[in-house]
């Protein structure tokens, strides 16, 4: 992934998402996906998960106020080569982001490229995003995204298709780009008929099709996290979207396949290089 050189200022990335207590999701995820792709890595946390292996047992969402002075603060001083949004748990945290980033030039018209990875619940189904959230989302934050990554639970929150095989991506991909996303990267992990695993990526006239084996492996939290984090982080190094998702893709096969048990439920992806 390329280190950067001692003593000099690396890349940056920002993330703006929750903490998982038990250290494989969230924040922490985005952090250790960060350092490991040679990018500084800085957060904006909007939400205190209580966590583990087995699932969300409770969460504190922070004062949308505060959520929004986190990314003023470290846009304005350190700057934000590219960014990511995960949990946003709130309407009123989800606005307050908008606020800052248009603010801080983050997100589509501004210079610094936006990931906006549609977190809605954990891979235990629980809820990481309050219900009258879901619309501030896809109708304030898409519009504004460089790039969305929803998984296909996502793809049916933000627009009704339910899609069941690989056939049916591009009419999926089609429905968010209509959102207002420059790109989409629809994530196909849950076609678990499909023996391959192949991602869609759509700029409103290409489709890109990313190919990759279907690993049989159970522990996969924190997966959707580490692939936007390593996405943005490619972003920071000033990658073009579409090498940017490539180098993601790229980079989520390892963790996946290096991916490790924890605890008495589901571990997470690896973040050892
Ligand atoms: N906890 C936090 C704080 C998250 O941001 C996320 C995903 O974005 C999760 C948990 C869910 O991770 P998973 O679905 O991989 O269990």
């Amino acid at each position: 992934t390329g280190l950067p050189v001692p003593g000099a200022t690396p890349p940056t990335a920002l993330t703006i998402a929750g903490s998982d207590s038990g250290g494989g999701a969230g924040i922490q995820a985005d952090l250790k996906t960060f350092l490991a792709c040679g990018v500084h890595g800085m957060t904006a946390l909007t939400a205190v998960t209580v966590q583990n292996s087995r699932g969300v047992a409770d969460f504190l969402a922070l004062p949308p106020e505060l959520v929004a002075a986190q990314i003023r603060s470290v846009a304005a001083d350190i700057g934000v080569g590219a960014a990511k949004t995960g949990m946003l748990a709130s309407a009123e945290i989800i606005e307050a982001v908008i606020d800052a980033c248009a603010a801080s030039s983050i997100g589509r018209d501004g210079r610094t490229p936006l990931v906006v990875d549609p977190v809605a619940a954990s891979m235990h189904g629980d809820s990481l995003l309050a219900r009258d959230a879901l619309a501030a989302l896809r109708d304030q934050l898409l519009p504004i995204a460089t790039l969305v990554t929803p998984n296909l639970d996502e793809v049916r929150l933000l627009t009704g298709l339910d899609v069941t095989s690989r056939s049916e991506l591009r009419k999926a991909a089609e429905a968010v780009h209509e959102l207002g996303p420059s790109w989409v990267l629809i994530k196909a992990g849950h076609l678990t008929e499909d023996p391959e695993c192949v991602d869609l990526l759509f700029d409103g006239s290409r489709f890109i099709e990313l190919p990759g084996p279907r690993m049989r492996i159970p522990h996969t939290h924190g997966g959707g996290d580490t692939l936007a984090a390593s996405i943005t982080s490619a972003l920071a190094r000033q990658a073009q979207p579409i090498d940017a998702v490539r180098f993601g893709k790229r980079y989520i096969m390892r963790a996946v396949a290096d991916a490790y048990p924890l605890g008495a439920g589901v571990g997470p992806v690896s973040a050892f290089w």
